[in-house]
Formats: structure tokens, C-alpha cells, sequence
């Protein structure tokens, strides 16, 4: 493993987003001097906190998966989870919805599951279905150490066992026609691979290796931390200045300042020179090419598409759904097609819609509900929309509208607060082509072939987040916080 030449002994990280927060606890634990840079007043990044007249709102991340993924850096500086996190799981997972009125429970206890899909979709669905958690988690097993958990610095780097035995179970394949080997209902084909779309990518398009997504949220479990998934950056800000590192937040840095082709600190917009004998960026990987490293010739970058995010206060309260519920519209191929070829924004919407006073009452004032509703998006290089122009409050209706369609009764007169994020928000928080969501998993932007996580030239310069390996989701970027980590301390990564 290539890993940072020269002196170690002080790292800047750029950046308290989930990643850089994980490969602060990382290298404190290692004995480093570590300081966190950070433009805003919080840490969190994308998974942020917004409140608005007594409403609290998580900005990003609403579905969490895998907690001991939080435990592990929390666990290299000694500390336990349970002492600062509080998760409940979420059952069902999901509430999924679909156009001829059906509805389907996503539950992680597999038996259960296998009833509910016997249930709704008949007995031969539900042993597809058991076949299908049989052959996810084998998969999990053997991506998760020989190609995810750790840095990977060349193609040969794959060249593994695990490669031949994911090559034989059809890992490689596109992942729909590899669905469709375990269902035949049109429902259960839905809910088992529109998480493809977390990787940018169409069901048809990706490779069956992303079924693991699948399998993280509806077979291992979701979670709610109390107090939201900001709760979840807090504690490990927390955690980490207790073990010593210091945070700078509201501070912006300028540029990461070189000389004689090392970096030896990062200059502020207030004029501050901290200086580092290696310096982490945990900005989005093609933004921190652009604007706080010296100019380089950089490689053209496919991105995932991108997502409006409707945030909802009301008085109206819903009996019949669940924390998560996926709405999908009549089209499947064609919504993909819409939103990641064609640059168009959905006909016939696929939504989410997460009501986290559903699980936290405190979210809201009492009696009172909150609604984060996410529609998939083109990014605004396949969609350059003008939002600004009064196409997000023109949006925002419409998906109003949808939702009034779809059950939710009397939603518009429920509304008291409402907050309408774009993709031109996205870009002006520093996201490239305006999604929150990186450069999208397609095979050539997968693993080795991804933006690496050490710059080329610069010999201490790290990248961390979801525009490098592993690639984009709160797991995801916990992992890269860690490979980041073990490129500068030459630990396991
Ligand atoms: C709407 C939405 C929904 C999502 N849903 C899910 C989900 O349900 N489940 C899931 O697993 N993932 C989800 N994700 C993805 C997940 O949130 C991200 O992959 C992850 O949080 C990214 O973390 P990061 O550390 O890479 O980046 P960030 O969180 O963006 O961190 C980067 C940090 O750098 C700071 N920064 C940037 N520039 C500078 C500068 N010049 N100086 C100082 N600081 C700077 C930023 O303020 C930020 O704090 C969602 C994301 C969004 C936006």
C-alpha cells in the first residue's frame, strides 16, 4: 500500500463531514496532532441540521445503516457507541407503495420479511426472496474486506480469490437481469434495486456487485439515532476533541499551501497559515482539485444524479405510514432513463418520504409532524436547470400535488414551514455538477478506478468522502475516513 512519505506528526483535515471525523478519531488514535478545519459553525457536512420555527430537520442522510461502521472509529480511541448514540431500529425499514395500490413492509428480520412477501406476493416470491439475503450477504462478505475495507492502489490489487468467487456468483452482471433471477414481481424487483440509485447508477446500468446496498438497509436494518442523524456527526466531534482533537469550525480554508512539491499547511479566507506536515480534504474530491490545490489537469468525471429535498413542518399527521416510505410511480426504466440519461426532471415521481416525528416527537413542536420528501434529480451537467428562476417553488408544488395523490390528504394545508433544497444548492455547498451524491459507481469509477485517495504529486496530500474509495453513503465515507487514516499512518487499510 502507497502510503505518505515524510513527516506525520501534525495532520490537517479539511472538513468535519462524516469522513473526516472518522479519519480524525482514526489518526488521534494513532498519536497524531490532528486539527479539523471547518466552514461551518457544526460538524455533519452534508448530514446537517436545520431548524425552523420549532421544526429540527436532518439536511441529508436520513436512512442509516450499518452502526458498526460509527462504533469502529469511536472504538479506536476506546470509546463505546452506546455511550454516544442512542439507535432504535426502524420497523418496517421501509413502507414501500406501489402504483396498483399494493403496499410491502421492508423488514431486516428475514424470517418476518419472507411472511410479508408471501403475504403481498405469493410463497414462490418469498423463497426467492431467501435466496436472494443468501446470496447479498455472501456477497458482503467477500466485498466488504478484499474491495471496500481497504485502499487499493492498481487493478492487480483486485486479483484476489474473492474476485474469481464474486466473477462465479455473477457479481459482474448488471444488476436488474441479476434481481430477476430471484423475483418475478414487478414489486419485489422495485424495492430490491432502486437503491442502485444511491450508487448514480439505473438498476439495468449497474453491476449486480451493488446489490450489497440492498442488502445493508433491508436485510442488516435501519436506524434512527435520537436526536436525528445529526446526533451522529456530534458524537463523533465529540469524541474526538475529548481525545485531543482540536476544531476549528466556521473557518474557512482558501487553498492548501505547497512548496518544493510537499504541502506544508492550508491558508484560511481570514489570512491564517495552519501549518501541517500532511494535510486531509474531506471537500468534495473534484471541488478541492479545483479550488485549494495547485492547478492540475483532471480527469473527466461521470456524476451521479442528483436529488431536490422538500422539507416539510405540518399539523397534518398520517396513521397509515411508516418512518421510511418509497412511493413509486408507474415508470421504472423510463424514471432512470429521465433523470440520469436524459437530464428531465420525473413524470410519474418515485418518492421518499421520511416522517421522523414518526419514530422522535421532539423533531417538532407537539402535536406536530415533520416531512423530508426526496426527489431524484438530473445533476446540472446532465439538467442544467434554472432553479433560481421559480422552478424550485414551481417543483416543490407539483410534488405537493403527488403527494396528495398518493394518500397523503390534505398535505398543503398542513404545511406551516417549508424549505426547498435544489441541485443549484448543492453546487453552491461545493458539490460538483450540483449533486450531493459524487461521482456516480459505474465500473470505471469503482474501486481502483475511482479518484484515488492520495493525490498524485503532492506526496502528503489525502483525500477522504464519497468523491473518493470507497465511494458515496454515511458507510461508505466512515470507511474512506479510515483508508485515509491508514495511508498516513501505514495501518491496515
Ligand atoms: C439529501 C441527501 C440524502 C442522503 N441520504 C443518504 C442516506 O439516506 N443514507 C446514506 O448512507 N447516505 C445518504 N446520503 C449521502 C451521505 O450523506 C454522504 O455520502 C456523506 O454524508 C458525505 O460525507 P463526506 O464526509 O464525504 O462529505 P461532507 O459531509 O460534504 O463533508 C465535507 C465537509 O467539508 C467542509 N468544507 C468544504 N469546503 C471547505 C473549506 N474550503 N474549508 C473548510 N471546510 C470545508 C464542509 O462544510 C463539510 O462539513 C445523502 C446525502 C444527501 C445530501
Amino acid at each position: 500500500m502507497r502510503t505518505v512519505t515524510g513527516p506525520t506528526d501534525r495532520v490537517v483535515i479539511v472538513g468535519a463531514g462524516l469522513a473526516g471525523l472518522s479519519c480524525a478519531l482514526h489518526l488521534a488514535a494513532a498519536g497524531r496532532e490532528v486539527t479539523v478545519v471547518e466552514r461551518e459553525p457544526v460538524p455533519g457536512g452534508r448530514a446537517g441540521r436545520l431548524s425552523v420555527g420549532g421544526f429540527e430537520f436532518d439536511t441529508g442522510p436520513t436512512v442509516l445503516t450499518m452502526p458498526d461502521l460509527i462504533a469502529e472509529p469511536l472504538a479506536a480511541v476506546g470509546e463505546k457507541l452506546s455511550d454516544w448514540l442512542e439507535l432504535t431500529p426502524i420497523d418496517p425499514a421501509y413502507r414501500a407503495y406501489y402504483p396498483d395500490g399494493s403496499t410491502l413492509d421492508v423488514r431486516s428480520d428475514t424470517t418476518r420479511m419472507a411472511a410479508e412477501i408471501a403475504g403481498v406476493c405469493g410463497a414462490r416470491e418469498a423463497d426467492g426472496y431467501l435466496r436472494f439475503v443468501d446470496f447479498t450477504r455472501q456477497l458482503w462478505q467477500l466485498e466488504r474486506d478484499h474491495f471496500i475495507d481497504r485502499n487499493l492502489d492498481s487493478p492487480l490489487d483486485l486479483l484476489n480469490l474473492n474476485l474469481l468467487r464474486l466473477l462465479g456468483m455473477g457479481a459482474f452482471r448488471k444488476l436488474q437481469p441479476k434481481i430477476n433471477d430471484y423475483f418475478r414481481d414487478p414489486r419485489t424487483q422495485r424495492i430490491f434495486s432502486f437503491q442502485a440509485m444511491y450508487a448514480g447508477m439505473a438498476p439495468h446500468d449497474a453491476l449486480a456487485v451493488y446489490a450489497v446496498i440492498a442488502y445493508l438497509d433491508s436485510v442488516v436494518g435501519v436506524y434512527y439515532p435520537k436526536g436525528g442523524m445529526h446526533a451522529v456527526p456530534r458524537a463523533l466531534a465529540g469524541a474526538a476533541e475529548k481525545h485531543g482533537v482540536t476544531f476549528r469550525y466556521d473557518t474557512t480554508v482558501e487553498r492548501v499551501v505547497t512548496q518544493h512539491g510537499r504541502a506544508t499547511g492550508v491558508l484560511t479566507v481570514g489570512g491564517e497559515l495552519i501549518p501541517a506536515d500532511t494535510v486531509v480534504l474531506n471537500p468534495d474530491l473534484p471541488i478541492a482539485y479545483r479550488d485549494l490545490l495547485p492547478p492540475r489537469r483532471s480527469r473527466r468525471l461521470k456524476y451521479s444524479p442528483s436529488c431536490v429535498v422538500l422539507h416539510i413542518g405540518s399539523t397534518q399527521a398520517y396513521s397509515k405510514i411508516a418512518h421510511h416510505n418509497i412511493h413509486f410511480g408507474t415508470g421504472w426504466k423510463r424514471t432512470f432513463d429521465e433523470v440520469i440519461n436524459r437530464g428531465l426532471l420525473m413524470s410519474d415521481p418515485s418518492l421518499l418520504v421520511t416522517n421522523p416525528t414518526h419514530t422522535d416527537p421532539d423533531a417538532a413542536p407537539p402535536g406536530k409532524q415533520t416531512y423530508y420528501v426526496l426527489a431524484p434529480a438530473p445533476n446540472l451537467e446532465t439538467g442544467p436547470m434554472n432553479w433560481r428562476g421559480g422552478l424550485a417553488q414551481r417543483y416543490a408544488d407539483e410534488l405537493l400535488q403527488t403527494l396528495e395523490q398518493r394518500g397523503y390528504v390534505g398535505f398543503r394545508d398542513g404545511v406551516e414551514v417549508e424549505r426547498i433544497i435544489t441541485p443549484a444548492d448543492w453546487a453552491d455547498d461545493g458539490m460538483a455538477a450540483g449533486t450531493p451524491f459524487a461521482a456516480a459507481h459505474s465500473f470505471s469509477q469503482t474501486g481502483p478506478f475511482r479518484p484515488a485517495n492520495l493525490h498524485p504529486e503532492l506526496p502528503n496530500v489525502v483525500f477522504t468522502g464519497s468523491g473518493t474509495q470507497p465511494g458515496v453513503g454515511v458507510p461508505m465515507v466512515l470507511i474512506s475516513g479510515k483508508l485515509a487514516a491508514s495511508r498516513i499512518t501505514g495501518g491496515r487499510g
